[in-house]
């Protein structure tokens, strides 16, 4: 009843009511999630259920991930009308397969390079991960790409819900876009966002991370709640911690790189100057979440994508 007065206020104050803590009758759109377990990386799912269907943002890692996920949809009753992928990394795409054999077609919307790059990701997970037990299951064998192309201004419709695409470029993955879904009030910033967690640079364009972080930042209201691709949702606000974060990791990096006795004959730090980078960062976030693995693991991969993009920056 309180849920439902306050719905009629905030309708009377032209307000959309925030669907995660509405389910009144007759609201139009609600918001489900699916987190894999931790082995999984915590990769998260975002489903949202319309009278006319579900629309899915990102499509999990596992298979067995993407039929939970598929069984929590279908429990729903309703159709799947469309998958929006945020980046083709394959903890958001591999799950693409199962989806196709659940729900049959359906539209997967993604930008052109994001179609571009899966491949070469898919190819070189398959080469990281083939080590039996990783995950306790095999990575799946059939990649499945986007077959329909958006890129950031668009507006995507799925299932009557409207999402307006945002991002672009290489940051966190070779391709990074987010959906804002004006009926909810939410913005679904795949893995542009990390909270509390140590935001992932391995691919190498850690500005290009650091630049997304900041224009999602201006660009939304501080107070609206951010749904990642890991981790749990925060608010806008709580961006300025990711931005600070990575401007920290960037700014080690290149002060150790820029003494010319941290760097091997290949250009690249030292193991030793690049564990010393490391420990700055642990002694600065000690309580980050590192996604099941280790720190120690996370991190220097981290660095080594903030070396490239200098060592290329330089020219050297
Ligand atoms: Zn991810």
């Amino acid at each position: 009843m309180l849920k439902a007065l306050m719905a009629a206020g905030m309708l009377a104050a032209g307000l959309a009511a925030p669907a995660l803590a509405d389910d009144a009758p007759g609201h139009p759109v609600k918001l489900h999630r699916y987190t894999a377990p931790l082995y999984a990386w915590n990769t998260n799912s975002y489903w949202l259920e319309s009278a006319d269907g579900v629309a899915l943002i990102d499509a999990q890692l596992l298979s067995s991930d993407a039929r939970y996920l598929a069984a929590a949809i279908k429990a729903s009753g309703k159709p799947l009308k469309g998958v929006i992928i945020t980046h083709g990394h394959v903890d958001h795409v591999s799950g693409l397969d199962v989806l196709r054999a659940e729900f049959g077609d359906f539209p997967i919307y993604g930008t052109e390079a994001t179609k571009a790059a899966m491949p070469d990701i898919w190819a070189g997970a398959h080469r990281f991960f083939a080590m039996p037990n990783m995950f306790d299951e095999a990575l799946s064998e059939t990649m499945v790409l986007p077959d329909h192309m958006i890129r950031a201004g668009d507006r995507v419709e799925i299932a009557g819900i409207s999402f307006e695409v945002f991002g672009g470029g290489p940051g966190e993955a070779a391709d990074n876009i987010g959906v804002y879904a004006p009926a909810l009030k939410a913005v679904f910033a795949g893995d542009m966002s990390y909270p509390f967690a140590h935001f992932y640079t391995g691919d190498g364009h850690p500005s290009g991370a650091l630049a997304q972080a900041r224009a999602l930042r201006a660009a939304y209201d501080p107070a609206l709640m951010v749904y990642s691709g890991h981790r749990d949702p925060a608010p806008v606000a709580q961006l300025d911690d990711q931005i600070a974060y990575l401007e920290f990791m960037i700014a080690e990096t290149k002060a150790a790189m820029a003494d010319p006795a941290n760097l091997g004959d290949n250009g690249f730090l030292k193991r030793e100057a690049r564990r010393a980078v490391m420990a700055k960062i642990l002694e600065r976030y000690p309580h980050y979440d590192s996604f099941g693995f280790t720190a120690g693991e996370i991190v220097p991969g981290n660095i080594y994508g903030a070396e490239q993009e200098i060592k290329a920056a330089t020219g050297s």
